[in-house]
């Protein structure tokens, strides 16, 4: 992987129950370990990444999951 493949922020996604929609946040992106691709589209469906010091595994809309 490049620097280029490097995403600096990630518009990640999460399902509010609360609200029952989709709700988007930014995520800064300090260090990117790579990402999970959707096994129908194969688009990335989760990216790894360390932000605020904390590794997570954030989530995105795949090129399938428009609904
Ligand atoms: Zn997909």
């Amino acid at each position: 992987m490049s620097i280029m493949d490097t995403p600096t922020e990630i518009n990640s996604v999460s399902w509010n129950e609360g609200k029952k929609s989709w709700e988007y946040n930014m995520v800064q992106v300090e260090e990117y370990f790579g990402f999970n691709e959707c096994q129908q589209c194969r688009k990335p469906m989760s990216h790894n990444i360390k932000t605020n010091g904390e590794f997570k595994l954030v989530y995105v809309k795949c090129g399938c999951s428009r609904r």
